[in-house]
């Protein structure tokens, strides 16, 4: 296939005349045809020009997940506007932060979200305020009956023209806009089509939040390629899923999803007789929950990787051998690479830096430049920020992220490692290991412990001992600290500089 630079375009021609084919089926029983949802996005698209919205104008949409709100996405794209999503977590401090750092010329957000936003674009000047909530109801919808818009029709783009400014989950510091054309969403569509092989008769379970990487472009973007049917539940709820699971073939999820499905007496394999992949993604899959899941239903889960800045690039294979604690093969055009701290290419085995380039790679951080040349190599390669190995024979394996690698004494630890030992204790559930500042050793490492509710008492000399004779000294943590609940963001991944804060004296 031609390289693509037009992203609405392609889903576009995959749903082509599958007018009638269901795309978005939501619990309440409002189903959405392919037909229904171009259609609406087209008049969308119509009120978006007379609502003064031009092609290039940021279009931020803070709302629950709605048809409405994946055709206003669709109507973006259709006029050439950028689709903006935020968080629905955000609340005025970071919802002003965006406004300001954005300048979308529509905001559309949740009735409980209008009158802040009311105010915070009145101060500021320049946006229009619509509203829309998870039934499809709201201002936008009312403006768009009363002012009964013409569809409109495509607005030619070209590659590098801009789609989407889709912040970062803000992990490892504050959000950053990654700049996403339509040529990069495009390509990355077409990776995961080929990669995973979506068709019609597939059936998508998609629980996920749509103001993310994962559920936007990487679910929405494989179910369209497909023309497939989407479950399109407003949350992950671990009984609704075991309920649709025999009428799906495909979910994807986060590692947390898998965890608490394995809570279910109910999951089996009669349950799961239809499926054809359970996907994991955005954040590390403990290689026991693999091994759990294959015991329960009989199915190994595909575990990939991606972020904001890329889309999906790297992804363990449909057929062959789908290897626990990687996350497989570079996807089709992608080109990947491990370098050392001085950017020498490192052979396979060795722990580096991971470094992307491709047609899927963004082309900056909306607004940052400095911060854009920084994390891309003078060859064009982009940091991702995580470390990585290679094997033998190509398969790759997310080691921790750059920033959360410890060095102590001039010795680097993995977080990675050191919690697996830990999990595997008596007693716990899960951990996060840490750098804290040390005066002699520059850090020192740290252990975040969640105990097993039932299980036996830990304390800090127990941990520390039973870890003495498994690990190399300097990998022990010298501190260890025990919570209820460690904290994650809105994609389940814990926020490790939150923890160095916390335990910073
Ligand atoms: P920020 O960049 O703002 O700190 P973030 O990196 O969490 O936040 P995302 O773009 O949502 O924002 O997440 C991408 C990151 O998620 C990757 O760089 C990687 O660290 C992690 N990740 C994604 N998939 C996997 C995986 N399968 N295994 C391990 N880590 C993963
Ligand atoms: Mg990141």
């Amino acid at each position: 296939e031609q390289a693509p630079e037009n992203l609405y375009g392609l889903l576009q021609s995959r749903s082509q005349d599958r007018d009638e084919q269901v795309f978005l089926e939501v619990p309440n029983g409002r189903n959405w045809t392919y037909g229904q949802a171009h259609q609406h996005a087209a008049r969308l698209a119509g009120l978006l020009r007379q609502l003064g919205v031009q092609p290039g104008d940021r279009v931020a949409v803070q709302v629950d997940k709605s048809p409405e709100a994946i055709c206003l996405y669709l109507a973006c794209l259709r006029a050439g506007a950028v689709f903006l999503p935020l968080n629905t977590a955000y609340m005025r401090t970071e919802l002003e932060y965006f406004l300001h750092d954005a300048e979308p010329s529509l905001a559309v957000v949740r009735p409980a979200g209008e009158e802040t936003l009311r105010e915070l674009a009145e101060a500021k000047g320049g946006t229009r305020v619509e509203t829309l909530d998870a039934n499809g109801g709201g201002s936008l919808m009312r403006t768009l009956s009363e002012q009964a818009p013409e569809p409109l029709p495509p607005h030619p783009v070209s590659r590098d023209d801009l789609a989407c400014i889709l912040y970062t989950s803000g992990t490892t510091g504050r959000p950053k806009g990654a700049m996403l054309s339509h040529g990069n969403l495009a390509a990355n569509a077409l990776a995961l089509e080929e990669a995973w092989g979506w068709r019609q008769d597939d059936v998508l379970i998609h629980a996920l939040p749509i103001f993310h990487v994962h559920g936007l472009f990487v679910a929405m973007h494989c179910a369209m390629m497909g023309a497939s049917k989407v479950y399109f539940l407003p949350r992950f709820d671990a009984d609704q899923v075991l309920q649709l699971l025999p009428r799906a073939t495909v979910l994807m999820g986060v590692p947390t999803f898998y965890t608490r499905l394995l809570q279910q007496p109910e999951l089996n394999p009669e349950l799961c007789r239809n499926m054809r992949l359970f996907i994991s993604g955005s954040a590390p899959l403990l290689e026991e929950t693999f091994q759990q899941w294959y015991e329960r239903t009989g199915h190994p889960i595909l575990e990939r990787y991606g972020m904001t800045e890329t889309g999906m690039n790297i992804s363990n294979p449909l057929e062959g051998e789908r290897r626990p604690g990687t996350v497989g093969f570079p996807l089709p055009g992608v080109e990947v690479r491990i370098v050392d701290t001085e950017g020498h290419e490192l052979p396979p085995g060795e722990v580096g830096s991971l470094q992307v380039k491709g047609p899927n790679v963004f082309s900056g951080y909306w607004r940052l430049p400095e911060k854009t040349a920084e994390e891309f190599t003078d060859d064009g390669y982009f940091i991702t920020g995580d470390m990585a190995t290679v094997s033998e024979d190509g398969y790759y394996a997310i080691v921790g992220r750059a920033k959360d690698l410890v060095i102590t004494g001039g010795y680097n630890v993995y977080p990675k490692e050191v919690e697996g030992f830990i999990d595997g204790l008596d007693g716990v559930r899960e951990s996060a290991v840490i750098g804290l500042p040390h005066p002699d050793f520059g850090e020192q490492v740290a252990a975040v412990v969640v105990p097993e509710k039932a299980g036996p008492k830990l304390d800090e000399a127990a941990v520390i001992h039973q870890l003495k004779g498994e690990l190399a000294g300097y990998k022990v943590p010298k501190a260890v600290f025990f919570v209820d609940e460690l904290p994650r963001n809105a994609m389940g991944k814990v926020q490790k500089n939150v923890l160095r804060e916390q335990y910073t004296r």
